[in-house]
């Protein structure tokens, strides 16, 4: 298996990851690329992440709590997360302490029953994204000029479409707009055209 086959639904660029002050910069370099011990490159490119939970210590609870409650500044809140990630082929835990000091994998006893524990307590029903994008003549990023590429991710379906016309990704898009705000699994959606959004619904 080649290093991205596990990711191959996932873009590479399909949304950048909000970003908050506390992170260090140990931090951010374990995160940019996580390695499973199958081989698998688990990316940390995107917002909504399936593949990713946040733990907190009960040794925390009530201080966190009381830091959402006073602090202005709720950047601070951010310290007492540690992340797990879970490998989506091999079903691997990699999990990461609140303070980043160590990794620690775990393999599950029954994979298949193990599969998908990051996912959102709403499972099926957890509301999704779709975004287009269109990269004209000028777009900084030169590879992709005169492209399209479209991506959806919802816990029924994932997809991504790349190197598509403009045409295309204009049909795509109302398509699986319609198909998802149907089917009442999507929070946001928003079509880019050379930067300017030529559709966009739900939230922010
Ligand atoms: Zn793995």
């Amino acid at each position: 298996m080649s290093q991205s086959d596990c990711f191959d639904t996932y873009p590479p660029m399909a949304g950048t990851r909000s970003s908050h002050e506390s992170v260090n910069e140990v931090r951010n370099q374990i995160l940019s690329k996580i390695e499973c011990v199958c081989g698998c490159v688990i990316p940390d490119s995107s917002d909504y992440a399936p593949y990713l939970a946040r733990f907190i210590a009960d040794q925390d609870w009530f201080d966190f709590f009381e830091v959402m409650e006073n602090e202005e500044d709720s950047m601070d809140t951010w310290d007492y997360f540690g992340d797990i990630f879970q490998c989506p082929d091999c079903h691997n835990l990699i999990l990461f302490t609140a303070d980043y000091s160590r990794r620690c994998d775990f393999q599950p006893l029954d994979k298949e029953k193990c599969a998908n524990i990051t996912i959102s307590y709403l499972g099926d029903k957890w509301k999704g994204i779709l975004r287009g994008h269109y990269y004209g003549s000028n777009s900084r990023l030169e590879y992709k000029h005169d492209k399209g590429e479209l991506y959806w991710q919802t816990n029924q379906e994932n997809g991504y479409l790349e190197d598509i016309s403009l045409e295309d990704l204009r049909k795509e898009y109302y398509k699986k707009f319609e198909e998802l705000r149907s089917l009442g699994i999507l929070r946001s959606a928003f079509l880019r055209i050379d930067g300017h959004d030529e559709h966009s619904w739900g939230e922010a």
